[in-house]
C-alpha cells in the first residue's frame, strides 16, 4: 500500500486505471459510471470487465446525481483535524436512480436524514479532487419531464 496523500487536510484520491474516468469527470462537476454494453446493467466500482457477465464491454455514461438514502451513519468524533473540523457529518450509500449504489457524504442536519428519502448530487473540492456529495432534495425542484 502506498501512503495516503493529503492536501490541505484532505486525504486525495488514489486513481486506480478503470476508475480514471471516473475521477476526471469529477473535476468538470460531472458524476459518471459504467453501464455495461452487453447486459446493460449498472456497474460500480469501476471495472474492466462486467461483473454481471462477464463482458468486456463497458461504457461511461453521466448519472442524473439522482438517488435515495440506503444506509447511513453519522460520525460524531473526525478520525484527523481536519475530518473532526466538520463534525457532525454523515456518510452513507446512496441508491442511484441508475442502478448502483456510491458511497458518499450526505449533507444535512442528522435528524434530518432518514433511508428513502430522495438526494440530489453536489460536489465539493476537497484538497484538488473535486467530490461528489449528496443534498437531501426535499425542495429541489425537478425539471419538467423528469420525473420517473
Ligand atoms: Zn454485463
Amino acid at each position: 500500500m502506498s501512503e495516503i496523500n493529503y492536501i490541505e487536510g484532505w486525504p486525495q484520491p488514489y486513481p486506480l486505471l478503470d476508475a480514471e474516468p471516473y475521477w476526471s469527470a469529477l473535476q468538470e462537476s460531472r458524476l459518471t459510471y459504467q453501464v455495461c454494453g452487453s447486459c446493460e446493467q449498472a456497474v460500480w466500482p469501476a471495472h474492466s470487465f462486467c461483473p454481471h457477465c462477464g463482458v468486456q464491454a463497458l461504457e461511461w455514461k453521466e448519472s442524473c446525481g439522482r438517488g435515495t438514502v440506503y444506509s447511513f451513519s453519522t460520525v460524531m468524533r473526525g478520525p484527523t483535524q481536519t475530518w473532526a473540523s466538520i463534525v457532525p457529518y454523515t456518510v452513507g450509500f446512496i441508491q442511484m436512480e441508475e442502478g448502483y449504489y456510491l458511497f458518499s457524504q450526505i449533507n444535512g442536519a442528522p435528524e434530518d436524514i432518514a433511508i428513502g428519502k430522495a438526494v440530489q448530487v453536489e460536489f465539493q473540492l476537497r484538497g484538488k479532487q473535486n467530490l461528489p456529495v449528496f443534498d437531501l432534495a426535499e425542495g429541489i425542484a425537478r425539471p419538467a419531464g423528469t420525473e420517473r
